[in-house]
């Protein structure tokens, strides 16, 4: 079976490099929030550029911190998609707010025109989650004018949109703070839990180190009612250390993929509407679009030919049956969003898929012969 991530490969080019990171933590005896995590929040910081990262303990505790420190509470409402990782909305539910899901376009991506009516027509809703889904940036200029023109307070999560950028914009730089995750499944992971806040706000930045440690500005002080969101320094000194290193390379290995199904796949029960117009993605994940009806024998189709194929997302958040006795709204009937669910395939596009792995997808997918 080709997986659709490969993480004893992975071990195979960054194991010794990553032992040898974790004997330097246990040399020096500090396992919490300490030198690794300041050295990976430095190079995070130099790296987007962005004036300050913030390690937390996962993306969904980053995207919930980031959302308290905007003032997000009980009864506020938040705009963002249904079609993502269920941590999205965990993020606002959490804190009790109330999810408003928007429609996406035919990239999967939220809808911004819809975003933008919403904002105009209830001046009451300012809070807005947008999410740069299977590494396709969202319009970033356009983000900003939106952000300026109705004075919006935006948490980007950025969880699979690490490097991605829209005409020169990084993800992560238009929000008053942005949500990164480390697991290891994501572009930048780890080997464990992990995640972070970016902002350009220094006073946002200092709130978020207060939230992250119990709500303390100094020890046994505490001025807010915090949480246990911090960072591991073994984690923190494999991702600065041994991944950081890797990422452009990763990022490059997972563009070139993308390139070669583009060119090498004929199948015309395909939808495969690529990156919208002016982003440049990471391709953490690449769909492919087919008939609803024919999805299920698709997906028996790939596993029968040792292909690892995965679904991004089966279930729209709202119809989780977590959902059902939470207050959220939906704006319309999300038809595209429901569309687009029910016909996703997700093909590996790991940065360690071999050659003549990548030919067997190919294969695999121009044979396919649908009834
Ligand atoms: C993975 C992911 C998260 C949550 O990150 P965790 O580190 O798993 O908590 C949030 N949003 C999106 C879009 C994700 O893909």
């Amino acid at each position: 079976m080709i997986p659709a991530n490969d993480f004893t490969r992975q071990w195979a080019d960054t194991g010794a490099e990553t032992l040898a990171a974790w004997e330097a933590v246990g040399q020096r005896g500090w396992f919490v929030l300490g030198e690794e995590v300041r050295g990976l929040e430095k190079s995070l910081a130099e790296l987007w550029p962005i004036p300050h990262v913030v390690g937390v303990g996962s993306g969904l505790d980053a995207l919930e911190i980031s959302l308290r420190a905007l003032g997000c509470r009980e009864g506020t409402h938040v705009v963002t998609t249904p079609l993502t990782a269920f941590a999205t909305t965990l993020a606002i539910v959490k804190l009790g707010a109330i999810p408003i899901y928007v429609d996406v376009d035919d990239y999967g991506l939220i809808d911004l025109d819809q975003c933008e009516q919403l904002f105009h027509d209830r001046p009451e809703v300012r809070f807005f989650l947008p999410v740069h889904l299977y590494g396709h940036a969202l319009d970033m200029a356009r983000l900003r004018q939106m952000r300026d023109r109705f004075n919006l307070q935006i948490v980007e999560d950025c969880a699979q949109s690490v490097l991605a950028e829209h005409s020169g914009i990084r993800t992560g730089t238009v929000g008053q703070l942005a949500a990164v995750s480390f697991y290891p499944t994501k572009n930048l992971g780890g080997t464990g839990e992990g995640g972070a806040v970016l902002t350009s706000g220094t006073h946002l930045a200092e709130l978020v180190h207060c939230l992250r440690d119990y709500g303390q500005i100094s020890k046994y002080q505490h001025a807010h009612t915090g949480y246990n969101s911090r960072l591991d320094e073994l984690h923190a000194a494999v991702l600065s250390r041994v991944h950081i290193p890797r990422l452009a390379k990763w990022t490059q290995r997972r563009q070139k993929i993308a390139c070669h199904y583009f060119s090498q796949i004929k199948q015309d029960q395909f939808y495969m509407p690529g990156a919208p117009g002016g982003s440049i993605s990471n391709w953490h994940l690449f769909p492919v679009f087919v008939p609803v009806a024919k999805r299920p024998e698709f997906l028996n189709h790939m596993r029968h030919c040792g292909v690892g194929v995965a679904q991004h997302y089966p279930m729209l958040a709202f119809e989780q049956p977590a959902m059902q006795s939470v207050p959220h709204e939906l704006v319309g009937d999300c038809a595209n969003a429901r569309r687009l669910c029910a016909s996703e395939v997700s093909l590996p596009v790991h940065p360690y898929l071999q050659k003549e792995e990548l030919e067997i997808i190919v294969r695999s997918c121009n044979t396919w012969k649908h009834n």
